[in-house]
């Protein structure tokens, strides 16, 4: 493999007034942090994260100048571990892609081959990353719900940010496992993109926080995968039917949770923890095979925003202001 190979990155650069200006460039292979595997990216997508990591955000990106990208799929061109040949098509999401190590907006990337999985049968590199880290979270909710014993007959699903990445997906999957879902949007024009993903019921987001001052508000939902955090989760906690489950991955909303023990207490009702930065290699290719079968959303085409490297300025603003639906796909063919 030629190292010096140059390649189309977009390349977050911090001013010294500390100003974070976006740039596309070229790039060498040799610019690339160390690993075993290095691929040829196809396709990438574009999460809330990449925006936060976009835009310096502290928690995400300290080391400028940076390439986001937290998701990556293409065709791995040199593997040193041996654990990949040349030709095969993989998968990576997470870990420190696109956070400190250079990620997925640009059209190589150089990491440990312990980050990457094999694009199951059934799946496309480009439906790869339609579904990307969002689809893989929506998928990791889902199972929480059915580990814990969820399951359809218990009664309606809630999904908060409905039209999100995580949202939209999380809606298909629970609707193609045979639940009812009801999907919670502030977006109320995107009632027919919902209905059409599988929502049985459409509320707005105020609904669900409206009376969330008292201890606790009738009893609603079998289970809920929540993105927001803040009041809505708060609120969502109080509003799950006796020994019902609320995933929590998100804080679109907000980081704080202002709730009391009640729901827990007297409800039975459990609150569950999702990551998928560090799911293991064996959960990871356990839910991908799920989403290139019986997971995988009918309308997942329909989700998808295309743009290219050029493109994604325009789009790392409006997913900041909460006004993507569905996924954006990112073409660095
Ligand atoms: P998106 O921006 O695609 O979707 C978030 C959705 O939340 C919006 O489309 C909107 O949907 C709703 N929303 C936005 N702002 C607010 C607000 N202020 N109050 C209430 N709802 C709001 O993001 P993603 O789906 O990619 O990610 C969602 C969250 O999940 C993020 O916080 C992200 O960091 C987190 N995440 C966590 C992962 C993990 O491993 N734990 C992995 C992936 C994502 P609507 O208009 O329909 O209400």
């Amino acid at each position: 493999m030629d190292t010096t190979t140059q390649f189309k990155a977009l390349v977050v650069e911090k001013t010294a007034d500390k100003q974070f200006v976006r740039e596309v460039r070229q790039r060498s292979i040799d610019d690339l942090p160390p690993g075993d595997l290095v691929v040829r990216v196809h396709y990438s997508s574009l999460n809330y994260k990449d925006a936060l990591s976009a835009t310096g955000h502290p928690g995400v990106t300290r080391q400028f100048p940076h390439t986001p990208g937290i998701d990556a799929a293409g065709e791995v061109v040199a593997c040193d571990s041996g654990a990949f040949a040349p030709g095969d098509r993989v998968i990576v999401t997470g870990y420190d892609l696109g956070m400190e190590t250079d990620g997925g907006f640009g059209q190589y990337i150089r990491i440990p081959s312990a980050w990457a999985v094999p694009l199951p049968e059934g799946l496309s590199l480009r439906e790869s990353m339609a579904l990307g880290t969002a689809g893989l979270t929506a998928a990791l909710s889902v199972l929480g719900l059915e580990r814990a014993g969820v399951t359809p007959d218990r009664g309606e699903i809630l999904v908060t940010g409905a039209t999100g990445g995580v949202g939209s997906i999380a809606v298909a999957i629970l609707a193609a496992a045979g639940y009812r879902v009801t999907a919670s949007t502030g977006k109320e024009f995107e009632e027919e993109y919902l209905r059409e993903l599988g929502a049985t019921e459409v509320i707005g987001r105020e609904e669900l926080t409206a009376g969330a001052e008292k201890a606790l508000l009738a009893e609603r939902w079998a289970g809920a995968v929540d993105v927001v955090g803040g009041p809505t989760l708060a609120a969502v906690l109080k509003s799950v039917k006796y020994g019902g489950v609320v995933t929590c991955c998100g804080l679109v909303g907000s980081p704080d949770l202002p709730v009391n023990v009640y729901p827990f207490i007297l409800r039975g009702v459990s609150l569950l923890g999702i990551d998928s930065v560090q799911a293991s290699p064996g959960i990871r290719r356990e839910v991908w095979q799920r989403l290139a079968g019986a997971w995988k959303p009918a309308g997942l085409a329909g989700m998808v925003t295309e743009c290219s490297l050029q493109g994604l300025e325009v789009m790392i603003q409006t997913i900041l202001h909460g006004g993507i639906t569905g996924r954006v796909v990112v073409n660095l063919l």
